[in-house]
């Protein structure tokens, strides 16, 4: 199947009541274990490469090539959206959109609001002709975003709304306490204003620093208008405890294909267990 903008999926896990997870790569073997998880569980799934990660990985156009080679060899059936992740600016959202990613969130979160909504305009505009869908941001998620450290502020709902409606955004991330990388303590989110963002907006909103919450919190999250949900630090905590083991178990193990294919199983069972726990099996 061909790679599909993200906006259908997250309409019809809103309706449904379950969300689709965006998992984000950190190297080609994750692409695989995402797409072969996905496909095992029957479930849609957002494959996302961070801004800050994409030299890294070989430019926009190589990782688009690569995601789609990949769900071609593995014979991919489910839905799968290629997204960009913390997009930087309105140019680097462009190029990715040029080199076929469907979906793309452009961050203008730590912009004035005038200058958020007016960037992710353009990004959207840019997109519309191609059918890619735009994520946008209010507020800061707290923990490392695009490599700086940052305190948490709350997505202002009025705000929010001018987003949705002046930016013509497809889904919205409303930062509301949860934070990207390890949680000190439990998560405190806000789930009075959520519900008001999710009211007021109509949107389907997106939960950044999706690892470590508890079920309890997650499920809420779900039912109060969370139709997708990002993790990547579970899925990197997975994939070091399986490599660290596989070497210290063996001191005389230099195979890297023994070694990476430990991490890749981890990073597949970790990414079955969050789709279950999305509710996303077998919705497609
Ligand atoms: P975690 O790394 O905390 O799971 O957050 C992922 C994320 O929000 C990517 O945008």
């Amino acid at each position: 199947m061909p790679l599909v903008p993200m906006k259908d999926m997250l309409i019809a896990a809103k309706r449904g009541r379950y969300a689709v997870g965006q998992f984000n790569i950190n190297g080609f073997q994750w692409a695989q274990a995402i797409l072969e998880a996905a496909e095992e569980e029957g479930a849609p799934v957002i494959v996302a490469a961070s801004d800050r990660l994409v030299d890294y990985l070989g430019g926009f156009r190589t990782i688009a090539a690569v995601i789609r080679e990949w769900a071609d060899a593995l014979s991919i059936t489910v839905p799968v959206a290629l997204h960009l992740d913390h997009g930087r600016c309105v140019e680097r959202c462009r190029q990715a959109i040029d080199a076929g990613f469907t979906s793309v969130m452009f961050d203008g979160s730590h912009e004035p609001i005038e200058d958020n909504i007016n960037q992710t305009r353009q990004v959207v505009d840019y997109a519309r002709r191609y059918l890619v869908s735009v994520e946008g941001e209010i507020g800061t998620v707290g923990g490392i975003e695009d490599g700086l450290v940052g305190g948490i502020s709350y997505a202002d709902p009025d705000e929010c709304v001018r987003l949705v409606e002046e930016g013509g955004i497809d889904a919205l991330a409303a930062a509301l306490g949860s934070v990207h990388g390890p949680y000190q303590g439990r998560p405190k989110l806000g789930f009075d204003e959520m519900r008001k963002i999710a009211r007021l907006t109509g949107v389907p909103l997106v939960l950044h620093g999706g690892s470590g919450i508890p079920n309890d919190q997650i499920q809420k999250v779900i039912t109060y208008g969370h139709a997708k949900i990002n993790v990547n630090t579970e899925c990197v905590q997975a994939w070091a405890r399986a490599v660290r083991q596989v070497l210290n178990q063996d001191d005389r193990l230099y195979d890297p294909q023994m070694i990476l294919t430990a991490g890749k199983d981890a990073v597949r069972k970790k990414v079955k267990e969050k789709i279950r726990q999305f509710r996303a099996v077998r919705k497609v």
